[in-house]
């Protein structure tokens, strides 16, 4: 049976030192008349979704307020991203693209993302960072959730419907920088790989017990085939 590999976006494949916090900020003007205290917030493996309920909801925007305008600020983000991510010097973390061209060799894993981007956004960010977002045909996004701890099953029921693979959870890794994700590998019932590529100091994510803890991608192939 093949595994299915779920990858985080920020801090795991790729850092886009800035854009994404930019980008952001454009939306929530444009979509929300504000950027409430985005410059201080902690991004953290939060989706999309929760970081506008987190900030927003301190100015006296409601949750359904924000859930009825998140086709606007999907389309708003993905916009203003890709009109500024050419100024920005992002990159691909260490060992990222030669995995992911290394598995797409191979036979027994399928690629997905699991990623508090909002999917367009997502593809911005993966393109500007060298990866081409068809390598991940399936994924859950972060307009789809305000908790990442669901995020995983949506991306293996999508991916047993686009693979034609009877996948169960114990086939699923997730792989990502922060204590979120390593949460919501936990709330699949899938394997946890946390990378010390993002903001969290190793023993921080050690403390979460994830499955395998890397420094970065370079040492995933040898999880995969131990
Ligand atoms: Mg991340």
């Amino acid at each position: 049976m093949p595994r299915l590999l779920l990858f985080d976006i920020d801090g795991t494949l790729l850092w886009t030192n800035g854009a994404g916090r930019e980008a952001t900020r454009l939306a929530m003007i444009e979509v929300f008349g504000t950027e409430a205290g985005l410059t201080q917030h902690v991004f953290g493996g939060k989706t999309d979704w929760r970081t506008l309920v987190d900030l927003l909801g301190q100015t006296g925007v409601t949750s359904s307020e924000i859930e009825q305008q998140m086709p606007a600020f999907h389309e708003a983000m993905t916009r203003n991203l890709a009109a500024i991510i050419a100024g920005y010097h992002v990159e691909a973390c260490p060992g990222g693209l030669a995995l992911i061209e290394a598995l797409r060799q191979r036979d027994d894993v399928l690629l997905g993302l699991v990623t508090g981007n909002v999917k367009d956004a997502a593809a911005v960010k993966l393109r500007a960072a060298g990866y081409d977002p068809g390598w991940f045909p399936v994924g859950a996004y972060g307009h789809e959730a305000l908790e990442r701890d669901v995020l995983p099953a949506l991306a293996l029921a999508r991916a047993v419907d686009h693979y034609r693979h009877p996948l169960q959870p114990d086939d699923v890794f997730v792989i990502g920088d922060t204590p979120a994700d390593v949460s919501c590998a936990r709330a699949l019932g899938g394997r946890s790989v946390a990378v010390g590529t993002g903001f969290f100091e190793r023993d921080e994510l050690i403390a979460c017990r994830p499955n395998h803890y890397l420094d970065d991608l370079k040492g995933f192939l040898d999880i995969l085939d131990n």
